[in-house]
């Protein structure tokens, strides 16, 4: 099994580019922490009720709940057979967690580095809006819905997430500056190898760097 760390900030377009991988190669499996996290917290489960308290300060879920999860998912994808590539998004974001992923799950095959400046990850998230119905995404910019606010799909009113306000990705974005970035040294010192991807690109310019790496 080989295993992609998608590393970035927030907002970095990492999990786009990982959901257009998922459409070009049906067998790649995807595990996205942040997704996780969202599903448990609107189903107000033990994990949800302890990782909302963390995220609405814009601070991050310890990383014995992360790494629980991402172990369950890893068995999950081996049990299954699914695949034999796995996209691992928004993990290890600690140095604790990767840690826990080398001695208890494997050895990363490779870091895609989705490197963007604070600047341009404000325009992109803060007009993010989504759909609380059918979970659709829009930009108000770059993916304007027909009508001002309202999802073309099913015509619900579209919200901004709690996490993609203004102070919280300026936190978000301190948090990974501090805590997060300090992993890919260490990916480097355990002889990960490591790619650098210029995320302040077009979508489709992106998809053109990540490619290759998907291709044998
Ligand atoms: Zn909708």
């Amino acid at each position: 099994m080989r295993i992609y760390l998608f590393f970035g900030p927030p907002g970095s377009g990492k999990g786009t580019q990982a959901n257009l991988l998922k459409q070009k190669f049906p067998n790649i499996s995807y595990i996205s922490t942040g997704d996780y996290i969202r599903y448990h917290i609107k189903n107000q489960t033990e994990i949800g009720k302890i990782a909302q308290q963390y995220i609405s300060k814009g601070q991050l879920v310890p990383s014995s709940v992360i790494n629980q999860l991402v172990l369950e998912e890893i068995n999950k994808i081996k049990t299954d057979k699914l695949s034999d590539k796995v996209i691992i998004d928004g993990y290890p974001r600690t140095i604790q967690q990767l840690e826990f992923l080398i001695q208890n799950i494997s050895k990363p095959y490779i870091t895609l580095f989705f490197d963007i400046t604070l600047d341009k990850i404000f325009e992109r998230i803060c007009l993010r809006r989504i759909c609380p119905n059918c979970n659709s995404i829009y930009h108000l910019i770059y993916n304007k819905p027909r009508e001002d606010e309202i999802c073309d799909k099913c015509g619900s009113k579209l919200i901004q997430r709690d996490d993609d306000k203004e102070e919280i990705v300026k936190t978000r974005y301190q948090v990974y500056k501090v805590q997060t970035l300090p992993v890919l040294k260490l990916i480097e010192e355990y002889g990960i190898k490591l790619v650098l991807i210029d995320s302040s690109q077009e979508i489709n310019q992106v998809f053109e760097q990540v490619i290759p790496y998907f291709m044998s």
